[in-house]
C-alpha cells in the first residue's frame, strides 16, 4: 500500500479512537456478573461475526456490556458471504448506506473507502466490490476490537434455567459456553435453510447440480450446458461467473411471465419505513411484507449486462421445471416450452424460513411462535412461506406458541432475514443495519438492566460515596475549575444568522 494510503488509515483510525473518546459516556462497565461452575457465562454471546454480527458487539461495547463474545464457523476474514459464496462483482445497493458505523462518521464505509483508497476514488466508484466490503468489515472489527472466535460452530442450544448452555464445536474439540442472552446473527438463511427443491434433490446426483449458496467449480464445468433455476440476482451472479468460465450454454428459467424489474428495497430506504416498520399492527406489516416479498428483487441492471453480452446466454420467462430426470448423461427438464437438457444444474431458489431447519435452536423449534400461530390474514392475503417466519418480540427475541412453556425464548434474538415479516429489514441487508442493530442492542441491554433491577436497588440503597467531603472552608481558597472563558466569538459565527456548512447544505 502507498505511504499516503497507510497515513490516510493510520489518521483514520486515529479519529475514530479520539470520536469514541469523546463519545465515551456513561463510561461504567455495569452488568454484574455471573458464574456457573460448567463454563464461563457471557452476558451476550452473538453467533455470527458478518457485518450484522460485529455491528451488535460495537452497539453492546459502547453501552458497557462488554462481558460478551462473537463466535463464527467460518475462519478469520471469510465471515459471510462477501468472499465464500457471492459471485457477484460488485455489492448490489448503493456505494453511500451506512450501518455498521452506528452513526460515527470516522466509522463510516465512505470514510474507510476515502483513507484507504482517496477521495478521487470515492467519487469515482460505482458500486463496493464485494472482497472490499470485506476488507471493511475486517478493518472495522479489528479497529474497534471486537471479540471474535472464529471456527467456533454453535451447534446446540439448551435453556438451563436463566442461562443458555451452548455447545460449540472448535478446532480444539467441544467446548461448552453460558449465556445470558443469545443474539443470532447467523445470516440471511440464518432462519431456515437455502432451499433445493425436492424434484432435483435426490432425483440429480449431488455432483450434478449446486445451490447458489455453496462453491462451485467453474472450471470443471468449462464447456457444459448450464440450467440455471430461478431469477434473482444470485441466480444471474452465478450464470455470469459460469458464462466468464468458458461453459458452452446457460439456459435461466424462471416461473413469473416477466423478470422482476422494479426493486422494493430501493422504496423501503427512508427513515419512517426502516424505523418504525415494526411498531405497526399485524395486518399492516402482513400487507407491506407481503407485497414486497411477492415483488422479489430484480437482478441489478450491470448483473443482466455480465450475462446478456454472451450470445450463449438464454433466459426463459414462464418456464418452471416440472420435473426432472436423469436420461444417460444427460439430465432432461421438462418445462412448458419443451424439455431442456443439460449438464449441469445452478440451484437459485433462496432458502426457506422455518425454525426446525436450524440445529441451533431445533430441540426446541415446536415452541417457538410463526406467524401462523399469531395472525390468520384477511381471504385471499394468505402466503404458506410468511406463515413460517417467526413471530418476534420487540427487539427481535423470540416469542412463546403458548404463553410460560419457554420462557427462555426471550433471551434468543434473531437477527436474520427470518426477522423481516416482524420488524422490517435487520443485519441481514445493509439497507436495515442502522435502524435494526439500535433497536436489537436497545431490547438486550433493557432486558439486562430489567433482570438485574432489583440488585441495582439494593446497590442504589447502599450506595454511599460522598461527593461533598468538606464542610470546612480550606485554608487557601481552592482554583476554580471552569478556565476564564476566551473573548466572546465576532457575530459572524455567533449569531444565529451566520451560514454554516449545514445552513448551506439545506438551501
Ligand atoms: C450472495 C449475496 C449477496 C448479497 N448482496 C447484498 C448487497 O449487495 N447489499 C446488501 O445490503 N445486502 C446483500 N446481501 C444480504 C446481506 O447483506 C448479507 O447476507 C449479509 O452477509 C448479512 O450479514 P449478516 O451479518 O447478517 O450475515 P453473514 O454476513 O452471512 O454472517 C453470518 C455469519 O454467521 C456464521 N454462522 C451461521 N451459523 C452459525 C453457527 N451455528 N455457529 C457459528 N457461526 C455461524 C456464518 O459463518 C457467517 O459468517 C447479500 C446476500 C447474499 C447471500
Amino acid at each position: 500500500m502507498k505511504q499516503d494510503r497507510l497515513a490516510a488509515l493510520e489518521a483514520l483510525e486515529a479519529q475514530v479512537a479520539r470520536d469514541l473518546a469523546y463519545l465515551d459516556y456513561p463510561a461504567r462497565p455495569w452488568v454484574p456478573p455471573r458464574a456457573h461452575p460448567d463454563a464461563p457465562v457471557y452476558d451476550v454471546v452473538i453467533v455470527g461475526g458478518g457485518q450484522a454480527g460485529l455491528a451488535t458487539a460495537f452497539g453492546l461495547l459502547r453501552e458497557k456490556v462488554d462481558n460478551i463474545l462473537v463466535v463464527d464457523r467460518n475462519p478469520a476474514g471469510q465471515e459471510g458471504p462477501w468472499t465464500t459464496f457471492a459471485r457477484m462483482v460488485t455489492l448490489r445497493t448503493p456505494k453511500h448506506l451506512t450501518g455498521p458505523d452506528l452513526g460515527i462518521p470516522s466509522l463510516t464505509p465512505r470514510a474507510w473507502f476515502e483513507a484507504r483508497f482517496g477521495e478521487d476514488a470515492w467519487m469515482e466508484l460505482g458500486k463496493w466490490p464485494k472482497e472490499v466490503w470485506q476488507d471493511y468489515l475486517i478493518w472495522y472489527r479489528r479497529v474497534l476490537d471486537i471479540p471474535v472466535r472464529n471456527e467456533w460452530d454453535l451447534v446446540e442450544v439448551l435453556p438451563e434455567g436463566p442461562l443458555l448452555r451452548l455447545a460449540i464445536d472448535t478446532p480444539a474439540g467441544p467446548r461448552t459456553l453460558m449465556a445470558r442472552k443469545l443474539v443470532l446473527a447467523t445470516g440471511i438463511d440464518g432462519a431456515g435453510r437455502w432451499h433445493i427443491p425436492d424434484f432435483i434433490r435426490g432425483v440429480v446426483p449431488e455432483s450434478r447440480y449446486a445451490h447458489t449458496s455453496e462453491s462451485i467449480d467453474f472450471n470443471r464445468l468449462r464447456g457444459k450446458r448450464i440450467g440455471v433455476l430461478g431469477a434473482g440476482a444470485s441466480a444471474f451472479d452465478n450464470a455470469g461467473t459460469a458464462l466468464e468460465a468458458g461453459v458452452a450454454s446457460v439456459d435461466l428459467c424462471l416461473r413469473r411471465a416477466d423478470i422482476p424489474r422494479v426493486n422494493p428495497y430501493r422504496w423501503m430506504e427512508f427513515s419512517g419505513f426502516l424505523g418504525h416498520f415494526a411498531a405497526m399492527p399485524d395486518i399492516d406489516r402482513w400487507r407491506f411484507m407481503k407485497h414486497i416479498l411477492d415483488m422479489n428483487q430484480p437482478p441489478p441492471q450491470d448483473t443482466f449486462h455480465r450475462c446478456a453480452r454472451h450470445p450463449n446466454f438464454a433466459f426463459h420467462t414462464a418456464c418452471p421445471w416440472e420435473w426432472v430426470r436423469m436420461e444417460g448423461d444427460g439430465i432432461h427438464v421438462a418445462t412448458p416450452k419443451g424439455v431442456m437438457i443439460f449438464d449441469f444444474l445452478v440451484v437459485g431458489t433462496g432458502f426457506l424460513v422455518e425454525a426446525a431447519y436450524r440445529p441451533e435452536v431445533a430441540a426446541f423449534a415446536n415452541v417457538i411462535a410463526t406467524w401462523e400461530d399469531k395472525f390468520t390474514p384477511p381471504p385471499g392475503e394468505a402466503s404458506a412461506v410468511l406463515a413460517r417466519y417467526p413471530y418476534l418480540g420487540d427487539a427481535f427475541q423470540f416469542t412463546e406458541r403458548q404463553a410460560g412453556t419457554a420462557p427462555y425464548l426471550a433471551n434468543i434474538h434473531n437477527f436474520t432475514f427470518g426477522a423481516t415479516l416482524s420488524m422490517g429489514l435487520s443485519g441481514a441487508s445493509i439497507s436495515g443495519m442502522k435502524y435494526g442493530v439500535s433497536r436489537l442492542v436497545q431490547g438486550v441491554v433493557r432486558d439486562l438492566w430489567m433482570a438485574d433491577r432489583q440488585h441495582f436497588l439494593d446497590d442504589l440503597r447502599c450506595y454511599d460515596q460522598p461527593e461533598l467531603v468538606s464542610t470546612e472552608w480550606p485554608a487557601s481558597p481552592p482554583i476554580s475549575s471552569t478556565p476564564a472563558m476566551a473573548a466572546p466569538l465576532p457575530a459572524s459565527i455567533s449569531s444565529f444568522s451566520a451560514s454554516t456548512p449545514m445552513a448551506r447544505a439545506r438551501r
